[in-house]
C-alpha cells in the first residue's frame, strides 16, 4: 500500500513538472513571437525615414535641372528625416535602458514649480503657435526628492504631445496638481479630442498611434513615460472623462514632503 502510495505521489510530481515545462515553453514561444514583431516594427520605422534620405540625396545628386529653391526644400527634408532618426534610435536606446532595469537614478531636491517651468519651456521651444498653459502655482510649492531629470523628461512628453493634440484654433492645456493620501497627483488635460476609450490603455504600448496621420513620432514617448514613472515608484494613466486628452501623473512622495 505504502509503495502505491509513494508511486502515485511520484506520478503527481511528474505531471506537475511536465505542466511547469509546458508553461515555460508556452512563455518562450511568446516571448519569441513579441520580439519578432519588436524587431519587424523597428524595422519598419527605420525603413520610412531611411527611404525618403534615399530618394532625395539621389534626387540632389542626379538632377541638374533643380533650383536654389528646391535645392534647399529637398535638403531640408534630408535633414528633418535624420533629425528623426536620431530621435528615433535615441528612444529606442533609452527605452531598452529603462526596461533592463539598469538604469541609475539620479535622486536630486527641487521644487514642483521650478521642474514645471522648466518642462514647460523645453517641450514648447520652437513652437510658432505654443499652447496656453494654465497653472495654479500655489499648488505648486511641493519639495520634491526623486529623479528630477527623468521626472521632467516624462512631463516633457506629455506636454509636447498636449501642443500635438490640443485644438488647433485655441491651443490650451491645464496642468493640475493635489495630494492624495501621500500620492503627488500631476494632471495634464489638453482641449484636443482625446483618445478613445479603446486605445486609452494601448496608447502606452510601444509604436502605439491613435491618429497616423498627425504624423511625428513613433509612438515610443508615452512607452518611455511609463517605464519612467514605474522605476520612479508612481505611474502615469490616461484619465478618462476629463474632455480632452488627459494623462495623470502619480508618485509617491515622502511623508515630511506630503505634510507640507
Ligand atoms: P507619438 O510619438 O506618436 O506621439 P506617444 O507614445 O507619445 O507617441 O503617443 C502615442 C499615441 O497616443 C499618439 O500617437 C497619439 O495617437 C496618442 N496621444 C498621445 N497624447 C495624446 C493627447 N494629448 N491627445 C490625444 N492623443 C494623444
Amino acid at each position: 500500500l505504502e509503495y502505491s502510495s509513494r508511486l502515485e505521489a511520484q506520478s503527481a510530481e511528474l505531471s506537475r513538472t511536465a505542466r511547469k515545462l509546458q508553461e515555460a515553453n508556452e512563455k518562450l514561444t511568446q516571448i519569441s513571437a513579441q520580439k519578432d514583431s519588436f524587431l519587424s516594427q523597428v524595422s519598419h520605422e527605420l525603413r520610412t525615414p531611411m527611404t525618403s534620405i534615399r530618394a532625395f540625396s539621389e534626387i540632389l545628386r542626379d538632377a541638374d535641372t533643380l533650383n536654389p529653391e528646391e535645392k534647399r526644400r529637398y535638403a531640408n527634408i534630408i535633414h528633418d528625416e535624420a533629425l528623426r532618426l536620431t530621435r528615433l534610435l535615441n528612444d529606442l536606446l533609452d527605452l531598452s535602458v529603462l526596461e533592463s532595469g539598469q538604469v541609475s537614478l539620479n535622486m536630486r531636491h527641487g521644487t514642483l514649480g521650478d521642474l514645471l517651468d522648466h518642462a514647460v519651456s523645453a517641450a514648447l521651444a520652437g513652437y510658432e503657435r505654443p499652447l496656453r498653459v494654465v497653472r495654479n502655482r500655489a499648488d505648486e510649492t511641493l519639495h520634491l526628492y526623486s529623479d528630477l531629470d527623468r521626472l521632467s523628461q516624462v512631463f516633457i512628453n506629455l506636454i509636447a504631445n498636449a501642443q500635438k493634440y490640443c485644438d488647433a484654433t485655441a491651443p490650451e492645456l491645464t496642468i493640475s496638481v493635489h495630494l492624495s493620501g501621500g500620492v503627488l497627483v500631476v494632471d495634464f488635460i489638453d482641449n484636443g479630442s482625446g483618445i478613445p476609450v479603446r486605445a486609452q490603455e494601448l496608447v502606452f504600448e510601444k509604436f502605439a498611434r491613435v491618429s497616423v496621420e498627425k504624423a511625428g513620432g513613433a509612438g515610443l514617448g508615452l512607452a518611455i513615460c511609463r517605464e519612467i514613472m514605474m522605476r520612479l515608484g508612481g505611474d502615469v494613466t490616461y484619465l478618462q472623462g476629463a474632455g480632452g486628452g488627459a494623462f495623470r501623473v502619480t508618485l509617491p512622495v515622502a511623508r515630511e514632503m506630503a505634510a507640507q
